[in-house]
């Protein structure tokens, strides 16, 4: 399971220019290949409801805590008319 820390630590790394994904491997951090997503007017969304984003960014609604999925949101998320 990737803590909100590692999550925190790519997410700073990503925004510097970092290798993203090869680096976290580097560390022993794995994301997930595969993104599902229902959320078809995302601009990173794509057939069979796969994220074609890089990477994305999940944040909590109630801080870095998060009861269950639903208190749960992708900032990565863009929608398609910008
Ligand atoms: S960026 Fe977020 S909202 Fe957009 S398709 Fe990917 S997972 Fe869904």
């Amino acid at each position: 399971m990737i803590s909100w820390r590692n999550l925190l630590d790519m997410k700073n790394e990503l925004e510097q220019g970092g290798k993203g994904h090869n680096k976290g491997e580097k560390e022993g951090i794995f994301m997930a290949r595969d993104v599902l997503c229902e959320v078809n007017n995302c601009t990173y969304w794509g057939e069979g409801n796969k994220c074609r984003a890089d990477q994305i960014y999940v944040v909590s609604q109630r801080g870095r805590q998060a009861s269950d999925s639903e208190e749960t949101d992708c900032k990565t998320f863009k929608p398609q008319d910008l």
